[in-house]
């Protein structure tokens, strides 16, 4: 699915090396998880997956079912079928959920060769996806994730990606913030996401989240690099120990 090798990225602005050598590989069917402390660069590599412009890879691979991710524009990317989620999901005023929703779906549609989805077909598809997440279709009416509490919004990045069905998501701190609740109903959603044709790259502080959704492999990232892989274990070790005595 998707290959990263001798990854380095720096910041765009002041050549600041955030990356230093990173090589990761997420086959189809699997669910990796970053784990590592604070500054340690997941966000910037969950930015880099994405291509955002603050960022700049300086050398290495990005490749992604067969194609150089590095090579494609944002938008290409999602409609290769890449999904980020937000470690603070955005507000848009002015655009309804459904509405962003609906364009965001058919955009990836119309990338990838197939026709719009008739609304009919598209309220059918939100209706069923926001039953599973339990949402209100209220909250659909309502512009993006605006006057949204921290657990709403993550529940809508759910919605989100349900709706969009990506093979791969990378999902960088789904999970500051929730409740016990927010954060039961948004890992079954990952968990209903994860199949042998989709993959998951889960970016994490916390242990917590680990508990309702398994990894098949856990990484530590430090100092712009995995320090160390293994199995899920390994979060449990860390949440013990610490990052500076395991990694
Ligand atoms: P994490 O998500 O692991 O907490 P980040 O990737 O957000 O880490 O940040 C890694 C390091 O890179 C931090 O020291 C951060 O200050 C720095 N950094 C990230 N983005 C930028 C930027 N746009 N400009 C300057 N420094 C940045
Ligand atoms: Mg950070
Ligand atoms: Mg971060």
């Amino acid at each position: 699915m998707i290959k990263i090798e001798n990854l380095h990225v720096a910041v765009e602005e002041n050549g600041t090396e955030i990356i230093k050598g990173l090589n990761l590989e997420i086959k189809a069917g699997e669910v990796h998880a970053i784990m590592g402390p604070n500054g340690a660069g997941k966000s910037t590599l969950s930015s880099t997956i994405a291509g955002r412009d603050d960022y700049e890879v300086t050398s290495g691979s990005i490749t992604f079912n067969g194609k150089d991710l590095l090579d494609l524009e944002p938008h290409e990317r999602v409609g290769e079928g890449i999904f980020l989620g937000f470690q603070y999901p955005v507000e848009i005023p002015g655009v309804s959920n459904l509405n962003f929703m609906r364009t965001a779906l058919n955009s990836i549609r119309g990338y990838q060769g197939k026709e719009d989805m008739s609304a009919a077909e598209f309220m059918k598809l939100v209706r069923a996806k926001a039953n599973e997440l339990q949402m209100d279709m209220e909250m659909l009416k309502r512009f993006v994730n605006v006057g949204f509490s921290g657990g709403e919004k993550k529940r809508n990045e759910m919605l989100q990606m349900s709706i969009l069905d990506p093979k791969l998501a990378v999902l960088d701190e789904t999970d500051s913030g929730l409740d016990i609740d927010a954060l039961r109903i948004v890992s079954e959603g990952i968990n209903r996401q994860r199949r042998s044709d989709t993959s998951i790259l889960l970016i994490t502080h916390y242990q917590r989240l680990l508990d309702y959704v398994k990894p098949d492999v856990i990484h530590v990232l430090a100092g712009g690099r995995i320090v160390k892989s293994g199995g899920p274990e390994l979060a449990l070790e860390l949440e013990e120990k610490g990052y500076a005595d395991v990694a």
